[in-house]
């Protein structure tokens, strides 16, 4: 699989052809000037925060983790229960919500969790959780616009990494499928370029791509 860096640049350089095709297909569509710029905008951003920060690759020790600082920690029960490099992580569509809803709910929780600490303290607090979760709901919930484009930037952003390790591991397979000559016809047959990408889009699938 391609390192941290190369993903990087593969997030950055992928939102730079994305930017004006994005822009260009919106004003096509007759969309005003003005809101083709926000949804070009949102969509660009979300892109390269899910590429980079809420990476597919905080299943595992990677530097995506040194970057969330000290909330570092929200990221480790994900990183226990989700399989590395399985379609809970590395899927197309479906993951990259995953991992925004998952830090929407830890975030909820810590506030929680603060509230039960500081009443245990005698600090009785008010529900905070319940009202910051309502407003952020309502918020989106009221911005349909802002929200689609939000999930499409988060799906695309974990989408180039996904299929920049999918290519990564399928070209080697192809390599070794041209040139190699196969002494164990079965097993190469069961790792084939196409079974390859099985846990692309199959949550039940137990196919994962070689680890490099
Ligand atoms: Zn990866």
């Amino acid at each position: 699989m391609p390192n941290t860096p190369t993903h990087d640049f593969l997030t950055v350089a992928t939102s730079l052809v994305m930017t004006p095709a994005i822009f260009s297909i919106l004003r096509t569509a007759e969309v005003v000037q003005s809101s083709a710029v926000i949804v070009t905008t949102v969509i660009v951003v979300a892109h390269n925060v899910s590429g980079m920060l809420f990476s597919p690759d905080l299943d595992l020790d990677s530097r995506i983790h040194k970057r969330w600082g000290i909330l570092l920690f929200i990221w480790k029960p994900y990183k226990w229960c989700i399989p590395h490099r399985h379609f809970w992580s590395h899927g197309l569509v479906i993951p990259p919500i995953l991992r925004l809803g998952y830090f929407f709910g830890m975030i909820i929780m810590l506030i929680f969790a603060s509230e039960v600490i500081a009443r245990t303290f005698g600090f009785p607090l008010p529900d905070y959780h319940q009202s910051v979760a309502k407003s952020i709901i309502d918020w989106f919930v009221g911005h349909p616009v802002i929200t689609l484009s939000t999930a499409l930037g988060f799906i695309t952003g974990g989408a180039v990494h996904s299929i920049a390790d999918w290519l990564v591991t399928g070209g080697k397979h192809l390599i070794h499928m041209l040139f190699v000559p196969p002494r164990q016809p079965a097993r190469v047959a069961r790792k084939s370029y196409p079974g390859s990408m099985m846990w692309l889009f199959n949550p039940f699938s137990h196919v994962r791509p070689d680890h490099f």
